[in-house]
């Protein structure tokens, strides 16, 4: 049996015997528990600390109930576009990173080439918590990281930040976990944070995106079929102004079917990083899935970009009329609003929807008989400031009794395991 061993009596004719068997001493010992024992409790410590540092040491919220946008004015992305200067961009992109620990086949190289030969004005490296510098002395560099290493995959698009924080919350999030990670990422003014495909592994409940605030963008459209539809209009019904970003998130520069998905224009005055960013935090920008039968080849792909894609060459609001005009005939064109609800449908190059007094926000959904889906930022009513995203206040009261809840369970979790191994050490030395 493990942990005993036997004494030998040798016998006249050189036979071996076993004696009775014996326990052997137990040499290195600390406080009576033996030092394996030790080893376990400290692991059982380490994690019963992450799991009541994210669950009882996280500030708590005081989220407000959603309000839909409300106001007598209308704010309108698009009124003051320049559709000469519209840059072509896709912001999430995953190259080979960490020794390959990471999922992304590739080298940054081969990713900046295809996208490049894609007509990508700007093309992204964004890989979990590293920020690439390759070609950052080009004009359209623009630096990103996804932010996030959690079970439910609650990851973050961040644009042109400077550092990269390892902050997270590992296990399955509760909102006030998702909130605080948003207020510890907070961006300056030419930065961006986004919330990165919400509907995969239902990362972000509908409910989560009413309540929590502070982030500029959302990841609506994202590879082949992680759309966040639902998730987009719960935010914007609850009177978030979220921007969208349409992303490949690619995986792996080789495989034809992961590249030139999706892609996001973007109408900014001049191809830097602050104008850009500025663009996607105002709604200067929409979203394309780019229609295909999904089974063309990267050669396919480089003809349909040089082609041309679908475009938008107009949205105007005059009086109470909200007139769109794209630069091809749609086969559809819904006008969405409140509680993701269609208000209006039509068909053809251009289209008017005339804005009635229920409606909070109103947004653009375009189908093309390439099946290319273009989406639109969202028009919608405010009183005085458009684009505020204040951070809801922490509770106080409810945070740090919550913290004191979770020291006494640390220590009472240490002092029952403790009690628990010094017990069974003295019931196997009697044995
Ligand atoms: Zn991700």
């Amino acid at each position: 049996m493990a942990g005993e061993a036997s004494r030998m009596i040798v016998f006249r004719s050189g036979k071996k015997k076993d004696r009775l068997p014996f326990r052997m001493p137990t040499r290195s010992r600390f406080f009576g528990i033996s030092w394996s024992r030790w080893v376990l409790i400290a692991t059982g410590f380490l994690v019963a600390v992450i799991v009541i540092n994210q669950y009882f040491f996280c500030p708590q919220y005081n989220f407000t109930e959603p309000r839909p946008f409300t106001g007598k004015h209308w704010y309108n992305p698009y009124e003051d576009i320049d559709t000469l200067r519209r840059f072509k961009c896709n912001f999430h992109a995953h190259s080979r990173a960490w020794m390959g620990l990471t999922n992304g086949n590739g080298s940054e190289q081969e990713v900046w080439d295809r996208y490049a030969s894609l007509n990508y004005d700007v093309h992204c490296i964004s890989n979990y918590h590293c920020i690439s510098r390759f070609n950052d002395t080009a004009q359209n560099y623009l630096s990103a990281y996804e932010h996030g290493y959690n079970i439910k995959k609650n990851h973050y698009l961040l644009l042109n930040y400077r550092q990269v924080s390892f902050r997270d919350y590992p296990l399955p999030q509760t909102a006030h976990n998702k909130q605080h990670l948003i207020a510890l990422l907070q961006p300056a003014h030419d930065e961006l944070l986004a919330i990165n495909h919400p509907s995969l592994r239902h990362a972000f409940s509908e409910r989560d995106l009413a309540l929590l605030s502070g982030y500029q963008g959302m990841e609506v459209l994202r590879s082949r079929h992680t759309h966040s539809y639902r998730e987009w209009d719960a935010a914007l019904s609850a009177g978030k102004p979220a921007f969208l970003l349409a992303n490949d998130d690619l995986h792996d520069v080789h495989d034809a079917g992961d590249i030139g998905l999706n892609c996001t224009f973007v109408f900014a005055p001049a191809l830097t990083a602050s104008d850009l960013v500025q663009a996607l935090r105002t709604g200067r920008s929409y979203g394309l899935r780019i229609g295909g039968s999904g089974q063309e080849t990267f050669e396919d792909k480089q003809r349909k970009a040089r082609a041309g894609l679908p475009a938008l060459k107009s949205l105007l609001l005059r009086g109470d009329s909200l007139t769109l005009e794209l630069s091809e005939p749609a086969s559809e064109i819904r006008f969405i609003g409140q509680g993701g609800i269609q208000r209006a449908r039509h068909q053809g190059v251009s289209a008017t929807y005339v804005l009635d007094t229920n409606d909070t926000y109103v947004r653009a959904h375009i189908i093309f008989p390439d099946s290319s889906v273009m989406l639109l930022n969202p028009v919608f009513r405010y009183n005085q400031e458009p684009l505020l995203r204040q951070l809801p206040s922490i509770n106080p009261g409810k945070t740090w009794l919550m913290r004191i809840c979770g020291v006494l369970l640390l220590i009472i979790y240490l002092a029952a395991t403790v009690m628990l191994a010094y017990r069974l050490n003295i019931r196997q030395n009697k044995i």
